[in-house]
């Protein structure tokens, strides 16, 4: 307020100057003299006018610029959240990997670029029978061990979506054979280890099976997925708790 008061006295004192001068001036250049009542209007004039609108408008122009900061918080604070809500649509709930929609979208994009790496496909071993003995909640209770310990088998540049209820993919970028069938072990024999005893007292086992497939160049999607398919099918018939991966033969 003291801060408009003062840029509008600043510009009547300016109005008031530049009357003076141009009414001097246009009275001397006809023999004239600026003094008594002409004086006093060349002053008022500017005085009685020049003040109150500088005030309305500098007051105008700071509430606009209030105006202005609020709406660029308001935006910013809008896109923080549209990226918050663009994240968790990417996400599954549940486990936080990502959605089967989104894990299929950054595979395709890593097939364009023709990157290396490995297909995992993890699914729980007998997991129905964990919800029909225990229940749904247990198996859900199952479910968030089992997707912590995936996380921790895999490397910090892996990719993880939960493809479908209690299976699991996982991308492996730059792995060659030994290495994504390492990375597969590991996440086997950390599901392995976990100690599941939901009413303190019985220990209810958990494994997963895992086929994987490698993604040799120009090797599409539905091929890797079916490669990482059969081996999990493999798995799944030479007795569970198993890990197999092979290369893809080259697509003809
Ligand atoms: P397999 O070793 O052959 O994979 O046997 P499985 O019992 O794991 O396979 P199946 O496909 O017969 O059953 C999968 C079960 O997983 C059935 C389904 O109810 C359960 N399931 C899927 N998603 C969830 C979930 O989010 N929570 C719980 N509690 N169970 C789930
Ligand atoms: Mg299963
Ligand atoms: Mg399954």
């Amino acid at each position: 307020m003291i801060r408009i008061a003062l840029r509008a006295t600043a510009v009547t004192i300016a109005a008031i100057a530049i009357s003076v001068s141009i009414c001097g001036f246009v009275l001397s250049s006809l023999g004239g003299r600026l003094d008594g009542v002409a004086l006093w209007l060349c002053i008022a004039c500017p005085l009685i006018t020049a003040w109150p609108v500088s005030a309305l408008m500098f007051s105008q122009s700071a509430r606009l610029k209030a105006a202005h900061r609020d709406l660029a918080r308001a935006h910013a604070q809008l896109a923080a959240a549209h990226r918050r809500l663009a994240e968790k649509a990417r996400r599954d709930d549940m486990t936080g990997m990502l959605n089967r929609e989104s894990f299929f979208a950054m595979l395709e994009r890593s097939r364009r670029k023709a990157d290396r790496g490995a297909l995992l496909i993890i699914d729980a071993d007998h997991f129905k029978s964990i919800n029909d003995n225990f229940g749904h909640l247990t198996g859900d209770e199952a479910l968030l061990l089992i997707a912590a310990a995936i996380k921790r088998g895999v490397r910090a540049g892996d990719v993880l979506g939960r493809i479908g209820g209690e299976e699991f993919c996982a991308f492996l970028p730059g792995t060659d054979e030994r290495e994504a069938s390492q990375i597969a072990e590991r996440i086997r024999r950390e599901v392995e280890a976990i100690r599941f005893q939901p009413d303190g007292e019985q220990a209810i086992p958990l494994t997963v099976s895992i086929g994987g497939a490698l993604c040799p160049q120009g090797a599409k999607i539905p091929d890797l997925m079916r490669s990482a398919d059969r081996r999990l099918y493999e798995a799944k018939h030479s007795g569970r708790n198993l890990v197999i991966v092979e290369a893809v033969p080259k697509a003809a």
